[in-house]
């Protein structure tokens, strides 16, 4: 039996997001895309809704992009940054969100400086709410690290963000569809997502939610005829809602598929997604902790479906050969994707099994197994 342990990767879409994405795709060979995607307007308009309910934000919050990346760039670019302003990050900061703070700071002129995280491994509240002050424009806030089990406190980090009037970018990639993420609830102005982890649907997919109030202070730039429109020669008029985000072309494919997999996970439970998610790592967890040589690595007061490992004596990609060889699928993850915290914690690389809700737990105990043979 092959255990599929990387859903923080990219997990298995379920039967409705594949039919939903090939079935697209076949309809387009048939009548061309422009015709197709006029056939599915309705559905594709209804998804802005489906994802508003999903992310706990009105359809008129709601942007679809190709990666969240994607969407988490183009939220960045629009936040106004310059000289003597800061922006604040976690030691969780993932390199695809801390390259470009870096990158566009030496152009802008603005200061990152890192929030510490506390004992727990969590981003150190008291901490942040120390360095806050009005210069603060951004803090940059990762919900669930790539290479940890870490759910961070988002709610108190925005309180105290708000309160000196900062925005708070949320990278909801590794939360959103294993536990509820919802932006009424958190108070983040503007989240990312992406359709391939934990939400199961396709690659090339992604999301972003920008509330309205915060769309006020927002400057959007990457801009085309779909964000805005040429009304006269020298007159352009951008869209007021999240859409201004967007750019016309997209696959249609998938983002139905998005959309599916986005009712899928509604129509299971985000609650109860988030419960079963947690017994499977929580079973994993304990299990990798009992076993000689073996080091669980996760930190944080509250977990994640995300569980990380070494193995004394064997480097964590050796570990992955292994556990693949004995139909176990795990990722491993390194130093450069989260420098800060691994370089803080002293570690070079780390092996992570992400169990999502349809593991069975016949299966986790065939990992647990593996691990041992391995750690042996
Ligand atoms: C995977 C990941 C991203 C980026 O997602 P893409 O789908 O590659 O755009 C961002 N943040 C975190 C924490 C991730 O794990």
């Amino acid at each position: 039996m092959t255990v599929f342990l990387d859903s923080a990767g990219s997990s298995l879409p379920p039967r409705e997001v594949l039919d939903e994405v090939v079935g697209h795709l076949r309809r387009e060979a048939e009548v061309g895309g422009y015709a197709a995607a006029r056939e599915r307007a309705d559905d594709l308009e209804a998804g802005y809704g489906v994802l508003a309910e999903l992310l706990g934000a009105e359809p008129d919050e709601v942007a679809f992009t190709d990666s969240a990346t994607r969407s988490w760039l183009t939220a960045f670019d629009a936040v106004p940054l310059g000289p003597g302003d800061r922006v604040l990050i976690s030691q969780a900061e993932y390199a695809g969100t801390a390259i470009p703070i870096l990158h566009r700071a030496r152009e802008a002129g603005y200061e990152v400086e890192a929030v510490p995280s506390d004992a727990s491994g969590q981003i150190d509240v008291r901490a942040l709410e120390e360095v806050l002050d009005e210069r603060v424009k951004l803090v940059s806030l990762v919900h669930a690290p790539t290479n940890s089990g870490l759910v961070n406190p988002v709610r108190e980090v925005v309180d105290a963000a708000h309160g000196v009037g900062a925005l708070v970018l949320l990278d909801a990639c590794q939360s959103i569809g294993q536990l509820p993420v919802r932006a009424d609830e958190l108070g983040a102005d503007l989240i990312s997502g992406t359709g391939r982890k934990w939400l199961r649907g396709p690659r090339g997919t992604g999301v972003l939610v920008v509330r309205r109030e915060a769309a006020k202070r927002l400057r959007p730039r990457l801009v085309d005829l779909h964000s805005a429109e040429w009304v006269g020669p020298e007159e352009i008029r951008l869209r007021d809602d999240a859409r201004v985000h967007e750019i016309w072309e997209s696959s249609v494919a998938d983002r139905l598929g998005l959309i599916a997999a986005a009712r899928y996970a509604l129509a299971k439970g985000l609650d109860v997604i988030e419960r079963e998610v947690g017994e499977r790592a929580r079973h994993l967890r304990e299990g990798l902790a009992a076993l000689p040589g073996v080091t669980v690595r996760d930190v944080g007061e509250r977990k994640s479906g995300i569980v990380t490992f070494t193995v004394a004596g064997l480097a964590p990609g050796e570990v992955k050969e292994r556990l693949a060889a004995d139909g176990v699928l795990v990722h491993t993850s390194g130093a450069s994707s989260t420098l800060l915290d691994m370089t803080r914690r002293g570690l070079d690389e780390v092996v992570r099994a992400s169990p999502h809700y349809f593991v069975e737990p016949a299966g986790l105990d065939q990992a647990l197994e593996a691990v041992s043979r391995c750690a042996r």
